[in-house]
């Protein structure tokens, strides 16, 4: 079983990201797990073909841990994609690395955690103990990082790798960095920027994704790329993001960069 986790900025494109993933592998014949760890709880929306599923936390809230199913928490989708939503606190309440902690305790206690591949889609904005909870304890051994050319993505990618590096000096860590996913913003010399991120944090840029309004387009369509425009050149970049992320045999433990290095390397490219 390999198991991979998207982090990235809020907003940035995980989910889309994730899902088409998720989609591209499972059309491949492999079965496919997603969770979403993001209080925004919509990872596994277009997989769900626009259903809103129950979130472990709301399910803790209302029943507490010990009496919950796994029919209740896990669902599936697209080409029998399982499908999970951490989901998070009520606003104002309580913390939402504890909920994905929560998640991680209930899926466990289910022995709900199998499949060729499961794919984690990671709030990365605060790597704080809860978030980091997919790259500790074994479960994700490979981290991708999504993020475009703005800075303040590279800034939350660059913060995910110091977790990485930091996780990676325990003695049961197998954590390690698969390599950087430009998720374009369409910024001038996008592409060269976060080639030369990926560079210099000892990694690579394993998959440039255009913007592309085909994206949109499938959304309000309820449905991923891969499902709703298959014969697409934006399907056909999911596609190979797939193979590249069974292929990969480049995983290394990153170098995160100081921040007035982060930012001279994004005043060479503007
Ligand atoms: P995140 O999960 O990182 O918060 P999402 O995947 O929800 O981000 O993406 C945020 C928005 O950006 C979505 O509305 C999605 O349609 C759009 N989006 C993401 N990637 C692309 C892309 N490559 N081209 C066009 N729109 C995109
Ligand atoms: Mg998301």
């Amino acid at each position: 079983m390999k198991q991979i986790a998207l982090y990235g900025k809020g907003g940035i494109g995980k989910s889309t990201t994730s899902a088409n993933l998720s989609a591209a592998l499972a059309d491949r014949g492999l079965d496919i797990m997603q969770i979403g760890c993001d209080p925004k709880h919509d990872s596994t929306r277009m997989l769900m073909h626009g259903t809103w599923i129950p979130t472990v936390l709301d399910l803790v809230r209302e029943k507490g841990d010990e009496s919950i199913s796994a029919e209740q928490v896990v669902f599936e989708g697209y080409r029998g994609i399982r499908c999970v939503e951490a989901g998070g606190p009520e606003p104002g309440v309580g913390c939402a690395g504890r909920g994905i902690i929560a998640t991680f305790q209930l899926l466990e206690r289910l022995d709900a955690l199998r499949g060729d591949v499961i794919v984690y889609d990671v709030l990365g904005d605060v790597v704080c103990g809860g978030f980091a909870m997919p790259m500790r304890e074994g479960y994700a051994q490979e981290i991708y990082l999504v993020t475009s050319g703005e800075l303040m993505s590279l800034y939350a990618a660059n913060n995910i790798c110091k977790a990485i590096a930091r996780l990676s000096r325990r003695v049961r860590s197998k954590c390690a960095l698969g390599g950087v996913i430009c998720n374009s913003a369409n910024i001038a010399e996008e592409q060269a920027l976060v080639e030369e991120f990926a560079r210099r944090i000892n990694s690579r840029m394993i998959a440039y994704v255009p913007r592309d309004r085909i994206v949109q387009v499938a959304e309000i369509n309820r449905q991923t790329v891969i499902e709703y425009a298959p014969d697409s050149a934006q399907a056909g970049v999911y596609r190979a993001l797939a193979a590249g992320v069974l292929e990969n045999t480049g995983l290394t433990i990153p170098t995160p960069l100081e921040m007035d290095e982060l930012e001279s390397l994004a005043l060479e490219f503007v």
